[in-house]
């Protein structure tokens, strides 16, 4: 069986990382009718209520259901049709006790988690897979975790030896790229954090991409007010420390008006960048 129409599947850490690091693409391409399907490690049990103006739907929820609840709003937003969890526990910040619980993401069985994964790569079938790199965008270890199992669910899936947990035909998506802030960006924001009189904590290095290895450019700034809104839809997440509700509106379009990732599988080559996921499939 084909799959006939193309799909793009987001495989991301927690609830509004969809929205922080793909928002713009999976509002693009949702509208452009391709589908669009989300995958979660975790539920983001660990996620603080970031936002003092945020008021619980309902007496002691629970953060997954806060955090739930946020999603399929989101989700709604950015028209994407479908979304899994993989069932693990949100591990918490690098360094905190969540990362020493047995059922945490980072704790997870590799095998376990990849076959969990290409079962639903099987079952929807899409044709670019993105997530993000090796050094998870920003060290989160669930970030990490979640690019190991979906690198290794990539090149399983296609695999007809391989079982994973149910007999499901192959299905071998044809690229897979991972998630990518310009490094000249991330520096201009430090030096602007400095101006200001701040001390960022992490190395631009490590969080940004140099601009030779970024194959693909995405242009979503039609998309800026979808991603916004989707971004709103994490109420409890968006404070008023929040990067994005920092920005200055004069910013936003620049900033916020292409995605870029790297093509790590399936890439087309060096001639020039990419401005499309589906280039060369299509
Ligand atoms: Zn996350």
């Amino acid at each position: 069986m084909e799959n006939d129409q193309f799909t793009l599947l987001a495989v991301h850490a927690h609830p509004d990382d969809e929205s922080i690091g793909t928002g713009g693409i999976l509002a693009k391409y949702a509208s452009l009718g391709v589908k669009t399907v989300v995958v979660y490690g975790t539920r983001g049990e660990e996620g603080d209520i970031l936002n003092p103006e945020f008021v619980a739907p309902g007496p002691d929820m629970p953060m997954e259901n806060i955090r739930g609840s946020e999603l399929e709003n989101a989700l709604k937003v950015l028209g994407v049709s479908k979304h899994f969890c993989l069932g693990y526990r949100d591990s918490g910040m690098v360094g905190t006790p969540a990362n020493e619980n047995p059922a945490s993401f980072n704790r997870a069985d590799l095998e376990e988690a990849t076959a969990k994964l290409v079962d639903i790569i099987r079952e929807i079938r899409p044709h670019v897979l993105v997530t993000y790199n090796e050094r998870g965008g920003y060290g989160h270890p669930d970030h990490v975790m979640t690019h190991r199992v979906t690198v290794l669910a990539f090149d399983k899936s296609g695999d007809p030896g391989y079982k994973g947990f149910d007999n499901g035909n192959a299905w071998q998506p044809s690229k897979l790229y991972y998630t990518a802030t310009p490094l000249e960006r991330i520096k201009k924001r430090f030096q602007m954090a400095i101006d200001r009189g701040e001390k960022p904590r992490m190395n631009p290095e490590f969080l940004g991409t140099p601009e030779h290895l970024i194959t693909t450019v995405i242009d979503v700034s039609q998309f800026i007010p979808t991603k916004f809104e989707a971004l709103a839809c994490h109420t409890s997440q968006m404070g008023p420390n929040s990067f994005f509700r920092q920005l200055p509106p004069d910013q936003i379009a620049d900033y916020f008006g292409h995605e870029y990732y790297v093509c790590a599988k399936g890439c087309l080559g060096p001639e020039g960048k990419e401005t499309d996921l589906f280039e060369g499939i299509r």
